[in-house]
């Protein structure tokens, strides 16, 4: 059984994030979304309501599982018992970072493979800041985000305002 770790902060979840679930989740047995707890940046949503709002688009996947973690990445990985870590690469520009952040992580536990999704062509400019952005300005996000993600996005917003 491969069970695959896919980590984020999902600030919010967006289409994006939606497909490389969708489509890791067809190809290994398990697979564990880890939203990242201690985080520098400043969120837009709390910890426990990015929780939740992907708890709640990612309700249809059977064996899609949602868990927190802070500190080492590589650490929970391996508390989870898991074999693979999930990153989705949009551009030449993510994959500096992201293969830096790979190689780190195969040293620091070299049983732990680091395996990239290609980004959709459709999504492959969208981003969870994007769509805090346009929010912020009243665009419209319905198109990047779920109904039910896209509503609680411009209530937050509203409020800061
Ligand atoms: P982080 O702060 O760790 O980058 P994000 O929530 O921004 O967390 O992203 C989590 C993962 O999802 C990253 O691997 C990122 O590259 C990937 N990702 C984000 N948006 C997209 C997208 N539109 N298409 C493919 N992968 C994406």
């Amino acid at each position: 059984m491969t069970t695959a770790i896919y980590p984020g902060s999902f600030d919010p979840i967006t289409y994006g994030h939606l497909d490389i679930i969708k489509r890791s989740s067809e190809v290994f047995d398990k697979v564990i979304v880890g939203v990242l707890k201690n985080q520098t940046k400043n969120p837009l949503f709390e910890f426990e309501e990015r929780v939740e709002m992907i708890r709640e688009v990612t309700k249809d996947y059977s064996n899609v599982e949602i868990a927190s973690y802070h500190g080492l990445l590589v650490d929970f990985t391996k508390e989870m018992n898991a074999d693979v870590i999930v990153r989705g690469i949009r551009a030449v520009s993510d994959f500096e970072y992201e293969l830096m952040m790979a190689q780190t992580n195969k040293q620091l536990n070299p049983n732990i493979e680091t395996m990239f999704f290609a980004t959709s062509s459709r999504y492959s400019f969208l981003s969870s800041s994007t769509v805090r952005e346009l929010a912020y300005f009243d665009g419209d996000i319905t198109q990047f985000v779920p109904e039910y993600v896209s509503e609680k996005v411009y209530e937050k917003v509203k409020k800061m305002k």
